[in-house]
């Protein structure tokens, strides 16, 4: 006997838990990515362009860009309202989340969070609207999960900063108007709102990826950029201030990765539904039923867990360490269910004609990036057993 199917998640109810604007803003973006930036995905990956100007417009007239922000033209949604966006926008694309986790919670966040009322005013409106794109510049070559061996390094020179280094593996770098860099100085490390427009600046884009193809990722060059003593962040000093920003967008990757896995995983039900193998569906094989099955527990139990932290959040609880949990597990069990997804659409999966493998592909940057898996292993270890295991 069949009965009529349930969704992934549906199946758990998720609905039942959102508030009303959490649902309005979650369908909004919903239709905006399928009906807008769906249908371009597969050419933007293929040639590994994307428009992030025109994105960037389209993104602030939906209110989507530092919208858990308040003032400044932010929006001032909740944090669930922000985390539920990033699931849709990641069920487009992971690429598409990045331009806003970065804008949002990283660049934004960190001016409005560690900036001065000038630079607050100079910069978070035209950020809210997309008009101006910015950039987090922490990584380098030789220092990702250890960011505070950075040798980029801002001087004093009369009352300016002058700022040298390289920093590597930047979203948004070459597309953006400001990057927020994060350099040593003598009294620890400090954030530096650094207009790209500035003479010693450059964004060289890294081309040849093969993950996070629809996202501009490029290396920050500084050779001496002069800056006036307003271009740092007064509000911190030391690693607590880049850590802040990543905890924020690190927080929109939780619910963000289950976007992916759950655009693979309805994918990979449709075509199962339809595929006829050994002259039947291939969805009546208890093999795949037992997929389809761990997989929807899967992506429902990190979801449960993305609207457990984002609740938290909303009241103020969160702890950095939870986000790390979320992260860690959302991630991983993403492309989990890519992967498995990718082989019920066999060699059909391998294509861009479906949008598995490119979210497999582009799962591999997210396991990677905001902090990798091992680090957050290491950091719920900290948390557990009182012992730092990092070195
Ligand atoms: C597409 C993309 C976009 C990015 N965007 C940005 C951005 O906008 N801004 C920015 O600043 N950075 C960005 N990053 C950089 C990202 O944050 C780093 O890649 C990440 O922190 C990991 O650093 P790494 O690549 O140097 O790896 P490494 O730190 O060299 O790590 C290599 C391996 O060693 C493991 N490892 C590290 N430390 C330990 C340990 N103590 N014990 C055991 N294992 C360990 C890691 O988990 C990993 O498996 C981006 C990266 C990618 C891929």
């Amino acid at each position: 006997m069949t009965t009529s199917p349930a969704t992934p998640l549906g199946f758990f109810a998720v609905d039942s838990l959102l508030g009303e604007e959490d649902v309005a803003i979650r369908d909004t973006v919903r239709k905006y990515v399928e009906v807008e930036v769906k249908p371009q995905l597969a050419g933007w990956y293929e040639s590994g362009s994307v428009p992030a100007r025109e994105l960037a417009v389209e993104l602030g007239s939906l209110g989507l860009l530092g919208m858990h922000l308040e003032g400044y033209g932010c929006a001032g949604t909740s944090a669930t309202a922000y985390g539920l966006a990033c699931m849709e926008l990641e069920a487009g694309d992971s690429g598409l989340r990045s331009l806003v986790s970065v804008q949002g919670s990283l660049a934004m966040f960190a001016i409005w969070r560690h900036g001065s009322e000038e630079q607050k005013q100079e910069w978070l409106p035209r950020m809210a609207t997309g008009e101006a794109i910015g950039c987090f510049g922490l990584t380098e070559a030789d220092f990702g999960s250890n960011p505070a061996g950075m040798r980029t390094r801002a001087t004093r020179e009369g009352s300016d900063w002058v700022l040298s280094g390289t920093k590597m593996w930047i979203t948004n770098g070459s597309v953006a108007d400001v990057a927020v860099v994060w350099a040593q100085t003598d009294e620890g490390i400090r954030g530096f709102v650094v207009p790209t427009a500035t003479p010693g600046f450059s964004a060289p884009e890294i081309k040849h990826k093969m993950s996070l193809r629809a996202s501009v990722t490029s290396e920050l060059v500084l050779d001496d950029v002069r800056l006036p003593d307003a271009a740092v962040l007064p509000g911190v000093t030391g690693l607590a201030g880049p850590l802040s920003c990543l905890n924020e967008a690190r927080f929109g990757i939780v619910f963000g990765a289950l976007g992916a896995a759950r655009d693979c995983l309805e994918t990979a039900i449709a075509y199962a539904q339809e595929r006829e193998i050994f002259d039947q569906p291939l969805a009546g094989f208890q093999l795949t039923q037992a997929k389809i099955a761990d997989m929807s527990l899967e992506l429902g139990k990190g979801m449960l867990l993305a609207l457990h932290l984002g609740r938290l959040k909303d009241a103020g609880t969160l702890d950095h360490r939870q986000v790390s949990l979320g992260k860690l597990n959302n991630t991983r069990e993403a492309i989990a269910i890519a992967r498995e997804c990718r082989t019920i659409l066999g060699a059909a999966g391998i294509t861009l004609e479906y949008p598995v493998m490119r979210h497999a592909n582009n799962l591999e940057s997210v396991l990677t990036y905001e902090g990798t898996s091992e680090v957050h292993q290491l950091v719920i270890g900290q948390a557990l057993t009182g012992v730092a295991a990092f070195r």
